[in-house]
């Protein structure tokens, strides 16, 4: 009977039918007349849901249970609770009266019931009762109900747990996520329909397949590598993830995995679930954008100027670099809108906002404030003068008009400039000041651009000028070259020349290099300038030879950009080859700091220079590096001394023990030594006594014109000692 029971438990797929089937089985085997199955209703405390086999001939006793009220049963239902069985061949023997009394009334002689329990909770009770005869219910009989009840209560629970199952399995099913389940090997067990939607991958092409197989190739080592690490030691990890397709196309997605633990706490697997989250980020990426920008001109607005310029200015700190910012404002925009219409209006500043960003560089920032107003960050400039070119630049782009629906139309613009750190160092200090600098540029008559700084306008505009001016100079024909005589410091006669630079300014007057040199390297003028002075130099030297036939020298100082970036050798060829000059007449006077800024080019630059013949003096010694044991590497003649070790070379025995120990080292590498600035007679009577060979300065003469200086060489002529010299 019970293995035809366990066999009906394992096939049955309806526990209904199922515990009717049971019933007729055991009750009709017993004997009895009747067996029930009643279930409990945990909500009424009453009984409900009832299964009942009555022997032929038997009213059905299902009504008793049922309609019993709760009271009736409180004491059947603490015994069986309770795990207790109700066993009484006779049940006069039950000791409440009131469960007593209601089985009289149905004339049951002898009961025996069993309680039933599912997943350990009280589900109800499987019995049998006999109306006839006292019946005693021996082991068997009990040992049989309780095998059954259990039966039953498996059959019960399997169905549940189904249920469960079935449920569970379409919720992941149904899922609009990707759902995967991943074994602790890191393969594949199981993926939902969303993930084969999504990813063009079957269920059948995956499943088995290590996670690998499906990685897109935007992540590196380290990332999967972090992201096991966290998982294998039982933690959940959540992230970003570019996921790839079947077809290679990818997607960004994000990624929760958790691990799964058996009892003992090992982790037998990943859930892994995922959701394409493409569509969101480009969403929230133009709610970026739009947050950022101005609708308009698409150019950032101020909430991305602010962000973008207090990072300008961390970064313009860190690099102890300046940083310009600038308030541009359309002249009279307010007009054009008024008397045109805001549609015009609106298609001009969009054209302004194209045209100005065309004149930026992609480091530097442009925003639109609102209405006419534009800001600009320019970043990495070194002078205020940078900030004013590009200023310019801005104001240029408005020389053309704009075309409008086919109408021409004029505007200006005025730029206000504020400069990091002089003018602030904060966005809101720099913005403002800016701003105020540009009603100042509207004061000043518009179309032009005014700084923040008073003296910084004025320097800018003088530069501006004398960049300008210098430009035309060359055309103009207003440099002069002025020479100083270059003496032999036993006999004081005169040995050469150095050529060096004026510029005759129509209205400055004469310039000294010091003044416009170092602008002419920063332009660049300093080559076309150089070449102008070699060239002279070079034939005003073969003038004199021609005329005194002495052989005299001519000095010509090279600047560090045209040893650079010119083409100097062939500039000095050009310049010989020309003039006819003897090439071992011109010395070519560079500084220390030229040669050892790129030493091998410069080597090579000398060699050359020294196959022509042409003679090599390191001017301004002793400025600089002035390691006359590095100089050996260049195929040099002579150091001329600087102006500031013979100044005080009387009185200070440091600058006199310099000059003694550059004059013994310089000889001991065959080198001649100049003395520059000689202007007294002591200094001369020194530098003879420490054995220096050559000088130049005031003591003998300034520098100057070419007819002054022909005039020092014919009373040299004609007056050849030293003394005639000095008075002269
Ligand atoms: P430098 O080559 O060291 O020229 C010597 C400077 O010292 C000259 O100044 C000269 O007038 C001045 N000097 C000469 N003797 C004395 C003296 O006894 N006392 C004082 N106080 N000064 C004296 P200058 O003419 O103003 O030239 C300055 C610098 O400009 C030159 O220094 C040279 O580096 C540069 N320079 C001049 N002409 C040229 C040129 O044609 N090309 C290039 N690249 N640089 C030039
Ligand atoms: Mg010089
Ligand atoms: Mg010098």
């Amino acid at each position: 009977m019970l293995s035809n029971i366990s066999y009906n438990a394992v096939i049955t797929n309806d526990p209904a039918q199922f515990q009717q089937e049971c019933l007729e089985i055991i009750g009709s085997t017993i004997g009895a007349a009747h067996a029930y199955i009643f279930e409990h209703c945990h909500d009424t405390n009453t009984v409900c849901n009832t299964f009942e086999w009555a022997a032929i001939g038997m009213a059905s006793h299902k009504e008793m249970f049922q309609e019993a009220s709760s009271g009736s049963l409180s004491w059947w239902i603490d015994q069986l609770t309770q795990d207790k069985i109700i066993c009484y061949s006779d049940i006069e023997q039950i000791p409440d009266e009131r469960q007593k009394k209601l089985l009289q009334e149905r004339s049951v002689k002898s009961i025996l019931i069993v309680p039933l329990f599912v997943d350990r909770t009280y589900y109800g009770f499987i019995g049998f009762d006999n109306c006839k005869t006292h019946r005693e219910w021996p082991d068997e009989d009990i040992e049989i109900l309780r095998t059954t009840s259990r039966i039953i209560a498996w059959v019960i629970q399997r169905k549940k747990t189904e249920a469960n199952l079935r449920i569970q399995t379409s919720a992941i099913n149904a899922a609009s996520d990707q759902i995967l389940i991943i074994d602790d090997q890191g393969k594949i067990e199981f993926v939902n329909p969303a993930f084969e939607t999504e990813t063009g991958f079957t269920f059948e092409e995956v499943v088995g397949q290590p996670m690998m197989t499906i990685r897109s190739n935007t992540h590196d080592e380290g990332f999967y590598e972090d992201l096991w690490k966290t998982i294998r030691t039982g933690r959940h990890w959540y992230g970003e993830m570019t996921g790839v397709r079947k077809d290679g196309s990818i997607y960004t997605e994000d990624v929760s995995i958790t691990p799964v633990k058996n009892e003992a706490g090992i982790i037998e697997r990943y859930i892994a679930i995922k959701r394409n989250i493409t569509e969101k980020k480009i969403y929230e990426q133009k709610l970026d954008h739009l947050a950022h920008h101005d609708v308009l001109t698409g150019l950032p607005n101020r909430l991305l100027f602010s962000d973008r310029l207090s990072k300008s200015l961390a970064q313009a700190r860190r690099d102890d670099r300046l940083l310009a910012v600038m308030f541009l404002d359309l002249d009279r925009f307010k007009m054009i809108n008024d008397t045109l219409g805001h549609n015009i209006g609106d298609k001009l500043l969009k054209q302004v906002a194209e045209r100005l960003t065309g004149t930026l560089r992609e480091v530097d920032t442009i925003a639109r404030m609102g209405g006419d107003e534009f800001t600009l960050v320019i970043e990495g400039i070194s002078r205020a003068q940078d900030a004013a070119i590009v200023a310019q630049r801005a104001l240029d782009v408005f020389c053309q008009p704009f075309m409008v629906d086919g109408r021409e139309l004029f505007v200006t613009a005025s730029i206000g400039i504020s400069m990091y750190p002089n003018d602030g160092a904060d966005v809101e200090t720099l913005v403002r000041n800016a701003d105020t600098s540009m009603y100042r540029a509207k004061e000043q008559g518009r179309n032009t651009y005014h700084l923040f700084t008073e003296s910084l306008n004025a320097t800018v505009f003088e530069r501006m000028v004398m960049e300008h001016s210098l430009r035309k100079a060359l055309e103009r024909d207003e440099f002069i070259v002025h020479y100083q005589p270059r003496v032999d410091i036993r006999s004081g006669s005169i040995l050469g020349a150095e050529a060096l630079v004026r510029w005759q300014h129509p209205e400055m007057g004469l310039v000294m290099p010091g003044q416009f040199i170092p602008l002419a390297e920063e332009t660049g003028l300093i080559v076309p300038i150089s070449e102008w002075v070699l060239d002279a130099a070079c034939s005003q030297s073969k003038i004199w030879q021609d005329k005194n036939s002495p052989i005299l020298d001519i000095a010509v100082n090279i600047s560090a950009r045209q040893f650079q970036k010119g083409d100097l050798v062939s500039a000095v060829k050009k310049a010989l080859d020309r003039t006819e000059l003897d090439p071992t007449c011109l010395h070519l006077e560079l500084t220390e700091s030229i040669l050892m800024h790129n030493t091998d080019a410069a080597i090579d630059i000398l060699n050359k220079l020294k196959d022509m013949g042409v003679k090599i003096s390191i001017d301004d010694f002793g400025t600089g590096y002035s390691s006359l044991s590095y100089l050996k590497k260049f195929p040099v003649d002579a150091v001329k001394i600087d102006r500031s070790f013979i100044k005080d070379i009387t009185t200070n025995p440091d600058d006199a023990a310099i000059a003694g120990a550059v004059i013994a080292m310089a000889h001991s590498l065959k080198l001649k030594v100049i003395a520059e600035g000689v202007e007294t007679l002591e200094q001369l009577e020194f530098l003879k006594s420490i054995n220096c060979d050559e000088m130049q300065g005031y003591f003998i003469s300034r520098p100057v014109p070419a007819e002054e200086f022909h005039h020092l060489l014919w009373m040299q002529r004609y007056s050849p000692n030293m003394e005639s010299l000095f008075v002269a």
